[in-house]
């Protein structure tokens, strides 16, 4: 029946309408599931599993072996329960945990948008849900807003009107604008719903008295804990328990989040109740009755509209105090049943004569306290999900709540059926349905809120301005009840093709989420009345956008990735001795091994681990992410230890390059990656400063290191070296060099994902490696450079030109070729000065001590590896994540180091041109 209808959409003819549909007797199953009609494959598309048997509704009942998900869903709600459904519909086993006696719904109407009948459509309960509705329409999402200077005064009830606004106050209680949709609107009473959705339920697979409290993750699973002591295991747990969700309150509290945990107040509260539409109908006429209509006035609004074929008016009343900000505090019930209809009636002295006559008939209303609840950081922790209100409770102002969550139902729901979730890649299946879900979701609810202060005529900018009432309406209605949310499923192919062609589950390729991402950001919301800079800003002013495609971290909490398999609290451990002090027995080796052998030949030496560690880094970041860093660590270490020993019994200079070349080299290519990766995988807000402090570790093993082996290598040291201005002009160009050298390496990659957010994730580290390859390149051919034009000049050129790459290249590098190009430049002089400390020690104090002088230069590196990434994350974080800034820091600093150097290279050789 829908497709009909969205061909009719297509086609842009009349509705059809369902009873004249249901009365042609067509065969209107197969016209839902005409095959080859929707993007997305549908349920019936699928071929049963194995060993499906089918029960009377049509679905398998056995599991789909390929997919033997042990599915907890805990919440029997409409949102739990339309999950049931799906799930049952897809072969999926489950079990659903309530905590109450039975299921049951309190309030009375829902409206049901187009957004989530498509998914309802999917389960096969649309056209029920249709039925049970006033004006049984379907309509499709061809929104229109007819406003004052139309023709809405002449507009009739019922038929096309979906909703209709008027003002409330006695002054003028007139239309400012009516939303039409073909077929009007779909609302129901909540107890239809929930019964209708049982009704296609087995009975078997619900659980009652089950009431949470506990749970725990497991390698590949959980654990859940019920109130009456009871355990269960589950390979993944769905949590629909609602606005006062304990899982959410379980999940933040073991991240310390407390705000985030409990629902905050609205500063509104509403009357509910149902009256009988013939009083209604009496009192104000067939009009006014018939149509769903909403009644604005200054700190208050009245909502009413048919449910229950037509039977009942749901009536909601609101009465707002913003005066004390967002999240007031409310220290009244969360519900009152049966309050006394005057003190409503009190609430409203004033009102037009037409509300006033609807909320005399009011009898005995429940009140309710309006709450929200912030947004969250992340809907998944492992192999835990929260959906509907869960996730993200908003105020009913829009009365869009329970379709968000069904829409979550439908996106859950075909991520867990796909044929390549396992135990194992689960979690993955989960981040993608975050990924995909919750910059919509958290938009909906924000506008909701929003909505509401429009509709007390106290937004910003909008007041009781009926133009600019109308024309909010206008721009954010279609983009809440009309999405198509196939979209929301993003790349129709990925499911044969991405997933096929590699065989892997990783969020990258499981979902194709850039293009998802530009699908949701490309729905601009244009309405943000209070505050127009938070819609693309996190508290901390970072990408919403930008978050949104990163896979849920925890903020310092649990790992909730099994691929950091807790290495992340080795990486520092094992970097601690990574920063090898390789000059100082290069500046040995030139003086008493191979004191023969040309300098570049042992600068080749020195930069060979690095050419290797290259390529076997990008191997092992493969390796890493799909086995564990655990491994990468394990087997690092086990080459360093060998490189090292086995360079002790070496004599020739092939067994070097064996050794402290190659072994080496693939020592740091197995943890290098791992450890530049874990912070990134762990951390989310303060990232640059965690990287930093974590590489520190390295920058502490080259400086301890260093020392260490220069004790071991030559007692001796030169004290006199302090009294010449030439060592102080050489000590702290090392110095601001090293403070520059580090940055780019660092910030690169999350640069180009900040600046290019639409590159194909694999294309993000591109970048990075261009500056290890051209630093691999540098170092083999520095000491050819520094031979033919010497080795100050050499330093001094290098240094200057790593800053004016940054200062330059990289502030004006927005498109990929002119960051490749950035990467490429200050990849080959970043790395040089490293190379050419001990040449230059030696060019400009003599080679006497020179392991002793190179140590004692290393020493004016450590300030600038161990500061210089974290003091930029800093810069990054004052300036509320400048770029350009950081870039300039980085610039300058390199720059300094080369100015310092100057007055070495003039005292000595003052001739401009000449080879030094
Ligand atoms: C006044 C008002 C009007 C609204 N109007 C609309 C509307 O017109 N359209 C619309 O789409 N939405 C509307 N909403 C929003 C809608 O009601 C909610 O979004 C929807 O009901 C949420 O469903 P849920 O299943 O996520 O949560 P709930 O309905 O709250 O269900 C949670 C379930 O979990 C169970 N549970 C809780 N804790 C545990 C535990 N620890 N263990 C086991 N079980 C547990 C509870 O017993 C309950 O059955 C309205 C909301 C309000 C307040």
């Amino acid at each position: 029946m829908l497709s009909e209808l969205r061909d009719w959409h297509d086609r842009n003819q009349a509705p059809i309408q369902l009873r004249q549909a249901q009365q042609s007797g067509g065969d209107q199953t197969a016209a839902i599931q005409t095959p080859g009609k929707s993007r997305w494959p549908t349920i019936s598309d699928r071929p049963p599993a194995p060993s499906a048997q089918n029960n009377n509704d049509g679905a398998p009942d056995a599991p789909n072996p390929s997919t033997p998900l042990r599915i907890a869903i805990v919440g029997g709600g409409i949102v739990g329960l339309c999950l049931a459904l799906a799930l049952h519909r897809h072969s999926l086993p489950f079990t659903l945990y309530e905590s109450a006696s039975k299921f049951s719904e309190i309030g009375a109407g829902l409206m049901v948008g187009w957004n989530a009948l498509q998914c309802l459509e999917e389960v096969g309960v649309a056209e029920e849900v249709v039925r049970l509705a006033m004006d049984s329409w379907l309509h499709p999402p061809d929104i229109s807003v007819v406003g004052m200077n139309g023709t809405c005064k002449e507009e009739k009830s019922g038929g096309d009107v979906f909703f209709q606004y008027r003002f409330g106050d006695g002054r003028r209680e007139e239309p400012i604008c009516t939303v039409k949709s073909p077929g009007g609107q779909i609302t129901i009473h909540r107890a239809d719903l929930l019964d209708l959705l049982l009704s296609h339920l087995p009975e078997d697979r619900v659980r009652f008295r089950k009431h949470l409290v506990q749970f725990e993750h497991l390698e590949y699973g959980v654990w859940l804990e019920f109130s009456d002591g009871t355990k269960e295991e589950a390979d993944v747990l769905l949590a629909a328990d609602g606005i006062r969700s304990t899982m959410r309150r379980l999940m933040y509290a073991r991240t310390g989040q407390v705000d985030l945990q409990e629902p905050r107040w609205s500063g509104c509260l509403a009357y509910r109740a149902l009256v009988p539409s013939h009083l209604v109908r009496a009192a104000v006429g067939d009009e006014i009755w018939g149509t769903p209509i909403m009644w604005l006035e200054p700190s208050r609004h009245v909502v009413h509209y048919p449910v229950a074929a037509g039977e009942y008016v749901n009536f909601l009343a609101y009465k707002s105090d913003y005066t004390k900000g967002r999240a007031p505090k409310w220290d009244g019930p969360w519900v009152e049943h049966e309050v006394d209809e005057h003190d409503m009636l009190k609430e409203y002295e004033g009102c037009g004569p037409q509300v006033r006559a609807i909320l005399e008939l009011v009898e005995r209303p429940s009140r309710w306290a309006m709450y929200d609840i912030p947004d969250l950081p992340y809907f998944v922790q492992g192999n835990v999900a929260l959906l509907g209100d869960a996730a993200r409770a908003m105020t009913p102002h829009i009365g869009n709540g329970a379709s968000q969550g069904i829409e979550d139902v439908h996106v859950l729901a075909h991520l867990l059926a796909h044929p390549k979730v396992t135990r194992k890649t689960v979690s993955a299946a989960l981040k993608a349905y975050e990924l995909v879900r919750k910059q919509r979701a958290q938009r909906v609810k924000e506008l909701s809120w929003c909505s509401g202060r429009m509709w007390d005529l106290s937004a910003p900018g909008v007041g009781d301005d009926a133009g600019e009432v109308e024309r909010v309406i206008r721009e954010t209605m279609d983009w809440v009840w009309g999405v198509d949310i196939v979209k929301q499923l993003g790349d129709p192919g990925f499911s044969s093709k991405t997933r096929e062609k590699d065989g892997t589950c990783d969020t990258n390729t499981f979902l194709p989420s850039t293009l998802i991402c530009d699908q949701l950001t490309s729905e601009k919301l244009s309405y943000a009345p209070l505050d127009p800079t938070s819609q693309d800003k996190t508290e901390d002013g970072g990408d919403k956008d930008l978050e949104s495609r990163e896979p849920a971290g925890l903020e310092g909490g649990p790992a909730v990735d099994a691929r950091l398999d807790g290495a992340e609290w080795e990486c520092p451990k094992v970097a601690f001795g990574w920063g090898l002090p390789w000059d100082v027995l290069q500046a040995y080796y030139k003086l008493h091994v191979f004191p023969n052998e040309p300098t570049s030949i042992l600068l080749f030496l020195g930069s060979m681990s690095g050419m290797v560690m290259n390529p076997v880094g990008f191997v092992i970041g493969k390796i890493a992410d799909r086995y564990g860093y655990r491994l990468c660590i394990i087997c690092g270490t086990i080459f360093a230890f060998l490189a090292m020993i086995c360079a002790a019994f070496s004599t020739e200079l092939w067994q070097f390059f064996l050794t402290q070349g190659v072994l080496q080299g693939l020592a740091i290519g197995c943890i290098h990656p791992v450890v530049m990766s874990s912070p990134s995988q762990w951390f989310r807000k303060k990232r640059e400063l965690a990287t930093g402090i974590v590489l520190t570790g390295a920058s502490f093993g080259g400086g301890v290191a260093s020392f260490c082996v220069q004790q071991l290598l030559i007692r001796l040291f030169r004290l006199s070296l302090f009294r010449d201005p030439i060592f102080w002009s050489v000590a702290p160009a090392i110095f601001f060099a090293a403070f520059g050298y580090l940055g780019f390496n660092f910030y690169l990659q999350q640069y180009t994902i900040y600046r290019l957010p639409t590159l194909k994730p694999s294309l993000y580290a591109v970048p990075l490696s261009a500056v290890n390859f051209s630093a691999a390149i540098c170092r083999s051919s520095i000491g050819f450079l520094a031979d033919k034009i010497g080795v100050v000049n050499t330093f001094i050129g290098s240094v200057f030109m790593a800053g004016f790459a940054q200062l330059v290249l990289w502030n004006f590098a927005d498109n990929f070729g002119l960051i490749i190009l950035f990467a490429i430049v200050v990849g080959f002089f970043g790395a040089a000065f490293v190379s050419l400390t001990s040449v230059l020690g030696a060019k400009l104090f003599g080679v006497k001590d020179l392991a002793a002088l190179r140590g004692l230069l290393i020493m004016f590196m450590m300030p600038g590896n161990a500061a210089g990434p974290p003091v930029l994350g800093a810069v990054f974080a004052a300036t509320g994540g400048n770029w350009h800034i950081v870039f300039s820091v980085s610039g300058v600093w390199c720059v300094t180091g080369a100015c310092c150097l100057l007055y070495a290279r003039f005292k000595r050789e003052p001739r401009m041109f000449a080879i030094y």
